[in-house]
């Protein structure tokens, strides 16, 4: 059922401590830790604790929290002390989504062109 944790799903590992993460921050409903395979100097995650598939599905299911999850990717900006930085949400396969677990991903600490790629 969506918003229950996923079995099968890498980031409710994560929520749950099951797989390790460098966590910047938490909250009682989201985790934000840095990506694993970063795209700029910072990259930062911030998921919901809660397994929606998309940022979308998130929004439509609990706009409470996809607004927790929008105010802590600014919370870590300025905690990494960003001027700049770009807030994407890739949803869908065809948009670059992997992981099927709603993300925010934050990027800053480089120029960034537009339109992205
Ligand atoms: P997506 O492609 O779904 O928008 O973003 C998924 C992100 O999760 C990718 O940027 C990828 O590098 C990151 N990622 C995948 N596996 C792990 C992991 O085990 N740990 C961390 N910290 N990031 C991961
Ligand atoms: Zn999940």
């Amino acid at each position: 059922m969506t918003g229950e944790p996923q079995d099968d799903c890498l980031f409710c590992k994560i929520v749950e401590g099951h797989v390790p993460a460098n966590v910047v921050r938490e909250t009682d409903t989201t985790v934000a830790f840095r990506d694993i395979n970063p795209q700029a100097p910072t990259h930062i995650l911030v998921i919901p604790k809660v397994h929606h598939p998309d940022a979308a599905s998130l929004a439509a299911a609990e706009p409470a929290i996809a607004a927790d999850v929008l105010r802590e990717a600014g919370e870590v900006a300025s905690e990494e002390k960003l001027e700049s930085y770009r807030i994407v949400f890739n949803t869908g396969g065809g948009a670059g989504q992997t992981v099927f677990h709603a993300h925010a991903h934050l990027l800053g600490g480089r120029g960034m062109q537009w339109p992205p790629g």
